[in-house]
């Protein structure tokens, strides 16, 4: 046995950072990305990419010099941009030379181009924006002095052009490699990402967003026991969050989901990324700059088990249809061979294949600027069986896209596309063809482009949103939407978590102003929203089209507002499925033709309308009336006290204070009307016996209501100051009133009556000291509804009335009890939901 002072020290391993450009910004950001690197504890590789937006503006200057275009004010300010941060970075002035050479460097290989030089190393000068970027990143780390050496990828990263893209010479790279290490220790290294060389020693690069590859070839060559991908989202999401803004963060995954996501367009990844890191086992993390505190999600060879079966959905666009029929082809063999071979001869790499069993057609998804080539080359292939009628013909269809769902818990869960598929259809998306790999990772829709944003977010809900999500809006934050959004605040989180509520405020309007919102309003903030400068003038259609966005699974309106305007929209809204909560009476108790058409829309498009507060406020006054007829019982009649005000009055009208004198005291309590005619008028509760007397079915509406108007005749014409100054003229006949029924011992209540006939009358009637009228309390409302089951002795709905608060809670027991009447649009039960949310929720 060897010393031990003689072994080789084994290397201690070290982990790799990548920094992709949206993470280098300018100087303070690589400030802070060199603070994520705080790990003394083994060697650190930091791969970096350009600046944002750096590569983009050197493709810019390379075609502009090509054209010979001005390049120069472009090149000035990315030379500005550059030379400011290294001076923000460096301690000495050595950064800053050196980029100034390079930038020189560079105007001298753009002036040549532009003198007609067709030197092709050109292509490798969008590269250039890493290799900046390496000198500022190893600036900010504290530059050689603390340790940081500075490797150019082109030195030691050996490529070629193979079949799915850049492919790594593994030997020589690795020799070289070590060449570079010699002498060098187990130092700390700033790399570059995106750059290489070509076996002749031609500059060049790893493709666009190739610094992730660069990241796991250096995680491989320098055998790292971990690579981190820094980047601007929180991980890999379960869809393109620029689509999908509900997209969730995926705590794992495997490399072969992935792979497949990067693939199919998940741009968070380079597509060959993986294969590098999965050669050793290396687990590979995505994290964000941002927000070092989340874990991410790890990417590594085992998969978690559970949760939902889809990880990941992502769009393709920019592809096309080309499709083979032919009835003469069933049970010939080769047919498929026949075409793929002319499509191999023509260049042309297809997406996606799809053929029924019966082989009547192919059908392959491939790109949309190959897809002439494709189509003629299959035509020429099958010249001969077109002409003798054996194929129909090829047939060419554009704009399409492909969706795919990937997950290696597909494998063996059934269900999955029917899922999918059914979100497709809730979506009204059209699947043109579909193909899933007999490795059931996945599952690819090909769709029509202009459909492939809602296809994403329709299939996203499908899969990851609890069948509970409403995408709501709030009109008219008055008193009451004021309260309500308070009683949301409180409420949602816990509705969220117990039962898989999910209230997204996501709209909200005053008669003024609106805030659309993707992600959300916090309900506490709304009211500072929309006095915020982020706030735009009110327009209802749009406010509708937000609120009912296609990628949640439901939508509701709550319009707290007395506008007859915003009343006007709600045929609108249910016809589209929207549905609508309000405490506002117009709708209800407005002409015949208005109701009708809501409740007509509502039938037909499926949204809901619901208004319980516009009756006794947040007394379950609908409620329990609804569930007598419900249940098939019979209404006879129904007595109430339905204004809090006038139950006031009469409830302290003893005789021995005129009324003007409550009249008044109940306006300072706050109790009336700005104008108490209107609620002396009785017009308020007619609204509402009509409201109930419609719910219960009768074709009633206001002008058939015979309403006692308490206001006497000389003063319902006056302004309003005239009427306050004469409210004593009411005395005398109130008073005269209050003596008649005394002397029968009765007690005057005012009181809406529907009857069996469907005859309503609302007024002042004197009713016997048992009636149950007479013990109601200050402003209390009170219903009796007498039916078939509560003849004798009728149901009764007594309490407060009146309120901010009782009627925000009646509005939200509405909204409640929509959300939770609701299924899943997708309309089938999913075993993994309870797994989705609790992910979603976590
Ligand atoms: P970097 O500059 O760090 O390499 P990229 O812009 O190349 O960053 O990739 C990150 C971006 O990828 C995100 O900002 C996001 O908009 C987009 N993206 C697309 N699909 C996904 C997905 N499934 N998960 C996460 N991000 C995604
Ligand atoms: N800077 C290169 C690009 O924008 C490589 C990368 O960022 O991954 O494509
Ligand atoms: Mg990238």
């Amino acid at each position: 046995m060897p010393p031990a002072d003689a072994s080789p020290r084994p290397a201690p391993s070290c982990h790799v950072h990548k920094f992709g450009g949206s993470s280098l910004a300018d100087a303070s950001l690589y400030r802070a990305a060199a603070a994520l690197l705080q790990d003394p504890a083994r060697p650190r590789v930091v791969v970096v990419s350009a600046m944002q937006g750096v590569t983009d503006t050197l493709i810019t200057l390379v075609a502009l010099a090509r054209a010979g275009g001005a390049w120069a004010d472009e090149w000035n300010t990315l030379r500005a941009r550059h030379l400011a941060a290294a001076d923000a970075l460096q301690r000495d002035g050595s950064v800053h030379a050196e980029l100034e050479a390079e930038f020189d460097a560079l105007a001298d290989r753009l002036t040549a181009l532009a003198a007609g030089d067709s030197d092709d190393s050109t292509d490798a000068l969008p590269g250039l924006g890493e290799v900046w970027s390496s000198r500022l990143m190893q600036a900010a780390l504290g530059g050689s002095e603390a340790g940081w050496h500075r490797l150019d990828a082109r030195e030691v990263l050996v490529v070629h052009a193979g079949e799915m893209g850049m492919a790594v010479d593994w030997a020589d790279s690795r020799a070289r490699l070590a060449a570079w290490r010699a002498g060098r220790g187990d130092s700390n290294v700033v790399v570059t990402g995106f750059v290489a060389r070509d076996a002749k020693g031609h500059d060049t690069t790893l493709g666009r967003n190739g610094s992730d590859y660069s990241a796991a070839i250096f995680a491989n060559l320098f055998d790292a026991d971990a690579l981190t991908i820094w980047t601007d989202v929180d991980g890999v999401l379960s869809a393109d969050p620029r689509l999908v803004p509900e997209a969730v963060c995926l705590p794992s995954m495997s490399y072969a989901e992935a792979c497949e996501l990067a693939y199919f367009g998940a741009k968070v990844l380079h597509p060959q990324t993986m294969a590098p890191v999965q050669e050793r086992g290396i687990p590979l993390w995505i994290r964000n700059t941002r927000r070092p505190q989340l874990p991410g999600t790890l990417i590594s060879p085992r998969n978690e088990p559970g949760g939902v079966p889809v990880k990941g959905l992502s769009l393709v666009r920019d592809l096309a249809i080309v499709e083979l029929v032919g009835n003469g082809m069933v049970g010939v063999p080769g047919a498929a061979e026949r075409m793929f071979g002319a499509l191999r001869g023509a260049g042309v790499s297809v997406t996606m294949i799809s053929q029924g069993s019966s082989e009547h057609s192919i059908c392959c998804v491939l790109r949309a600027d190959q897809a002439e080539r494709a189509r003629d080359a299959v035509a020429a292939a099958f010249a001969d069986a077109i002409g003798d009628g054996q194929a129909q013909g090829v047939t060419l269809t554009q704009d399409i896209a492909v969706l795919a769902a990937v997950g290696d818990g597909m494998v063996g869960t059934p269900g999955v596309a029917a899922r999918l598929l059914g979100g497709l259809a809730q979506a009204r998306v059209n699947a043109r063809a579909i193909a899933q790999g007999a490795g059931e990772r996945n599952l690819s829709v090909a769709i029509g482009a202009g459909d492939a944003t809602r296809a994403l977010r329709a299939a996203h809900a499908a899969f990851w949103l609890s069948p509970q999500t409403l995408s709501v809006g709030v009109i008219g934050p008055g008193q009451v939407g004021s309260a309500l959004l308070v009683q949301m605040s409180a409420a949602l989180p816990s509705l969220r978590q117990r039962s898989g509520l999910d209230l997204r405020l996501r709209a909200i309007a005053n008669s003024r102003a609106m805030v659309l919102d993707e992600r959300g309003v916090e309900p506490a903030d709304a009211a500072a929203r929309l006095g915020g400068g982020a706030a735009e003038a009110v327009d209802l259609d749009r406010f509708g089209d937000h609120v009912r966005g296609e990628h949640l699974p439901h939508a509701l309106i709550v319009d707290c507002s007395a506008s007859p305007t915003v009343a006007a929209h709600y045929p609108r809204w249910l016809a589209r499925g929207i549905h609508v909560v309000t405490p506002n009476k117009l709708a209800g108790s407005g002409p015949w033709e208005r109701y009708a058409a809501i409740q007509d829309a509502s039938r037909h498009g499926g949204g809901r309308f619901r208004y319980e507060a516009t009756v006794g406020a947040g007394l379950p006054v609908m409620l329990t009336l609804r569930n007598l007829l419900d249940t098939g019982d019979e209404l006879f009649g129904i007595d109430g006290m339905l204004s809090g005000t006038l139950a006031w009055l009469f409830n302290r009208f003893d005789g021995t204070v005129p009324f003007s004198r409550l009249v008044r005291e109940a306006q300072a309590l706050g109790y009336t009307e700005p104008d108490p005619r209107d609620d002396l008028s009785g017009l308020d509760v007619a609204r509402k016996l009509v409201i109930l007397a419609r719910e219960a079915g009768r074709a009633l509406s206001l002008e058939d209501v015979d309403v006692e108007n308490l206001v006497p005749e000389a003063l319902r014409a006056v302004d309003r100051d005239t009427f306050l100054a004469r409210l004593e003229e009411m005395d005398e006949p109130m008073l005269a009133r209050w003596r008649e029924a005394s002397a029968q011992e009765k007690s005057l209540r005012h009181l809406a009556q529907l009857d069996r006939d469907g005859r309503a009358s609302v007024g002042v009637v004197a009713l016997p000291a048992e009636h149950a009228c007479c013990h109601t309390r200050l402003t209390d409302n009170l219903v009796q509804f007498r039916t078939r089951r509560y003849a004798d002795n009728p149901l009764v709905v007594q309490g407060p009335g009146a309120g901010p608060d009782v009627t925000a809670a009646g509005v939200f027991g509405d909204v409640l009890g929509i959300a939770q009447s609701l299924g899943s649009p997708f309309g089938l039960a999913h075993p993994w939901a309870a797994d989705a949310r609790a992910e979603v929720i976590a």
